[in-house]
């Protein structure tokens, strides 16, 4: 398991901004070193561990773009069309034979180009007289032909080390012969929910209780990263059990996530169980929803002062979870899986909305999206509250109210995070 020190997230300030945390997080975490050929089958959502160059050039030989007759741009007469001789035919797959001066030969899409030929016309712009080919004038030197190498050079960096493998990538390794990648390890992570409150979906409801909902919006959320998820059910609101969980799970696990019981309320457990088993930084992220959420470092198992695995403590509230996993537990998960940062994309909408909020704080409104005359606008959800599960369920993305402002009328610029990039 990855191990951190445990003071690598030592920090001053009680009230952390979202930045700030952020690159502690970059700074901090130190890249994995352990890596695993897999096929490029089971390779969708790992991530590279080493840099990969273009064993060859992609594509490999000069080829046909469409489907027509290649020839040579030089042998073209000028001002009308020019009449050249069919010589030849190529196919997908076949070789080609060399092109005499002045005849043309019949190609089709991928075929390579003869050798002398440069150029190829599309067949729909063909004329075909008693067997030859009428090409218009206009044509650019090159066009409708595919050099080798145009989309990556021989030797050229294809991939980067820490790239996620996503569809494309994979597509681009198999293009370039690859049969296996080296990846590196899933990064294996942990999530409780603490409460007394809560039950499992399952289970029979007793009075006063609320079906788990964190667990599994938490363990969907990792399921997009290169993670290994772990359902570890739901701890009591009781610090010693709380304690006693986390101190036997630090050691099997990269990274411990746990929501709710992180504020500073009496029956809040999870700031002391992690004090008990190691060392604590309290991130009050001047961030809303979602302010109080701790991280800390877990001594390794037999004690040992330096060597940990880092553990979250989310807010309880469903919509602070989610918007403090994605400051937090994302980039964390990112760095510990050795992948190379993904900043948030953030897109440029109009507010549709009035809104009054306190400075010095980043908050994030839940908006609809409609179309706009030139920007999208961002309508905002009817009801507040960070426990309001068709917040999320309802609307498209959060409009981020940045630190300094405090007033947003209908009109106003907003950037929007929309949740199709972050679900
Ligand atoms: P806490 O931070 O523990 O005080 O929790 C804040 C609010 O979030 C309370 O209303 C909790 O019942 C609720 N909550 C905490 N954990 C969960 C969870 N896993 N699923 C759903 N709601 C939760
Ligand atoms: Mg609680």
């Amino acid at each position: 398991m990855a191990q951190l020190s445990d003071d690598c997230f030592a920090f001053g300030g009680p009230l952390l901004s979202v930045e700030a945390a952020e690159a502690l997080i970059a700074a901090r975490v130190p890249a994995p070193a352990g890596e695993d050929m897999v096929a490029l089958g089971a390779a969708l959502g790992r991530v590279l561990a080493r840099d990969l160059p273009a064993p060859l050039p992609l594509p490999p030989f000069f080829n046909s773009a469409v489907d027509g007759y290649a020839f040579r741009h030089a042998d073209l007469m000028g001002e009308g069309p020019t009449r050249l001789v069919l010589a030849g035919r190529v196919a997908a797959g076949q070789p080609a034979a060399p092109l005499a001066p002045g005849t043309a030969a019949r190609i089709f899409t991928g075929a390579p180009m003869p050798p002398g030929a440069d150029t190829v016309l599309m067949q729909e712009d063909a004329a075909l007289a008693e067997g030859a080919v009428l090409v218009p004038p206009g044509l650019k030197p090159g066009a409708n032909a595919r050099p080798a190498g145009e989309d990556v050079a021989r030797g050229a960096l294809a991939l980067p080390a820490g790239r996620r493998l996503r569809a494309p990538e994979i597509g681009l390794a198999a293009a370039l012969g690859c049969a296996s990648l080296p990846v590196r390890p899933r990064v294996r992570v942990g999530v409780f929910s603490t409460g007394d409150e809560l039950a499992s979906p399952g289970a029979a409801l007793g009075a006063a209780q609320t079906y788990d909902s964190n667990r599994f919006t938490l363990l969907a959320l990792l399921a997009r990263l290169p993670v290994e998820p772990v359902d570890l059910g739901i701890l009591p609101d009781r610090a010693e059990a709380c304690a006693a969980a986390l101190a036997s799970a630090a050691g099997a696990h990269d990274l411990l996530l746990t929501s709710g019981g992180v504020s500073t309320g009496e029956e809040d457990h999870v700031r002391a169980a992690i004090e008990a088993g190691g060392r604590l930084v309290f991130w009050r992220l001047a961030v809303k929803p979602g302010r109080p959420a701790a991280l800390g470092v877990l001594r390794g198992a037999g004690g040992a002062s330096i060597g940990g695995t880092p553990v979250l403590g989310l807010p309880g509230n469903p919509v602070a979870a989610v918007v403090t996993f994605l400051h937090l537990a994302r980039p964390l998960v990112l760095r510990l899986a050795g992948a190379l940062p993904e900043p948030l994309l953030r897109v440029p909408a109009e507010s549709g909305f009035r809104y009054r909020k306190k400075s010095g704080r980043r908050e994030y409104v839940r908006v609809r999206l409609a179309p706009g005359a030139t920007l999208p606008v961002a309508e905002k959800f009817e009801r507040e509250g960070a426990g309001l599960l068709t917040s999320l369920t309802e609307c498209d993305a959060f409009a981020e109210l940045p630190e300094d402002v405090v007033t947003v009328a209908p009109g106003d610029p907003v950037r929007v995070l929309p949740f199709a990039a972050l679900f």
